[in-house]
């Protein structure tokens, strides 16, 4: 007859060791699969007398029970160690503290902040405008002739509407806050202007911050005094400040404004290209005829503006030698500051 029990324990030896589904795939089959030792003893039961088959049948049964019983219950043992080694190598300890991801302010916004802070406290208003601007206001009423060399292609984006481009600068603010107020005027606008301008200290987009202020007696001494308070209370030292003529189309006289070079003191270095001083802002007072352009009365009112790069100032501030580094948001750049 058959030898059950030694079926069964040989089956058990054999899978006691198997790890992996796919090996015990086949030792189920080759016990119960096509021409198994078990599917073998069914098939053959045509060969057993007549008056054993009944015995000989339930115990083939059995042992075909017997063996799916043990196949099912080590593959559910298989699925379940697989299951636990996943999580095991998936596990993360979610009560470990992590640094916590605090979003903070940009340098520039700060410094932006900062250059309005003072100007708000000696009474000019932030006024704001289109950065998609009428050449119109941009050039012509800023008195910068169509031939003038700042309204090239190589400098000025345009876009693709006729009379529209990129604001150069954010003077063109003055121009409608003139069109659609009296004076008295101070106001600062500050913003994103565009120029075809690309290297370590060029960015074709960058923010300024303009100021205007327009009165029956504004002068050039209130300016130089406005100026010259801001830069002392912007770099938090007692700056030298000077003013040397320049030229600029909406200013007439027109001025460069330098502040002792903060980095070496006036000593000279790369930065200051060892002249001890540094370019921070344009000023003068306004032309009569960007007054008059704005239907302002030039013999009864004088304007005096000014303008300046807060990328410069902010590199200036802080020691940061690379415009780049603003716009690249490398968090090792952000977190300092
Ligand atoms: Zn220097």
């Amino acid at each position: 007859m058959i030898d059950a029990e030694s079926i069964i324990r040989e089956l058990e030896r054999e899978i006691a060791s198997v790890s992996e589904q796919e090996k015990l795939l086949k030792i189920k089959s080759k016990y119960i699969g096509k021409g198994g030792i078990v599917t073998n003893l069914i098939s053959r039961i045509k060969e057993i007398p007549p008056d054993q088959r009944k015995e000989y049948g339930r115990k083939v049964n059995l042992i075909k029970e017997k063996v799916e019983e043990l196949i099912t219950k080590k593959q559910e043992e298989i699925r379940r160690e697989e299951e636990r080694r996943r999580l095991e190598r998936e596990w993360e300890d979610i009560t470990v503290p992590v640094e916590p991801l605090v979003g903070h302010i940009h340098p520039l916004t700060r410094t932006l902040d900062r250059i309005i802070d003072i100007f708000r406290s000696m009474g000019f208003r932030v006024k704001e405008g289109p950065e998609i601007e009428l050449e119109k206001y941009n050039f012509d009423m800023l008195n910068i002739p169509p031939d003038h060399p700042a309204r090239d292609m190589q400098d000025t984006f345009y876009v693709n509407k006729e009379g529209y481009l990129l604001r150069t600068h954010t003077s063109p603010v003055q121009i409608r806050v003139m069109l659609e107020e009296k004076p008295p005027i101070y106001m600062v606008a500050p913003g994103k202007v565009y120029r075809r301008d690309d290297d370590p200290t060029h960015s074709p987009m960058f923010h300024q911050v303009e100021g205007l202020a327009v009165s029956e007696d504004v002068n050039f001494g209130n300016m130089k005094f406005v100026i010259e308070e801001f830069l002392k209370t912007f770099f938090e030292e007692n700056v030298p400040v000077r003013f040397r003529v320049s030229y600029f189309p909406f200013t007439e006289p027109s001025a460069e404004v330098d502040i002792g070079c903060v980095i070496c003191e006036g000593k000279g270095c790369r930065v200051c290209k060892e002249t001890g001083w540094l370019e921070v802002m344009g000023c003068g007072m306004v032309h009569p005829a960007v007054l008059e352009n704005c239907g302002i009365d030039s013999q009864r009112y004088q304007g005096f503006a000014f303008g300046m790069g807060v990328e410069r100032l902010c590199m200036l501030y802080y020691g940061i030698d690379n415009i780049k580094l603003f716009y690249e948001n490398d968090l090792r750049f952000l977190r300092q500051f």
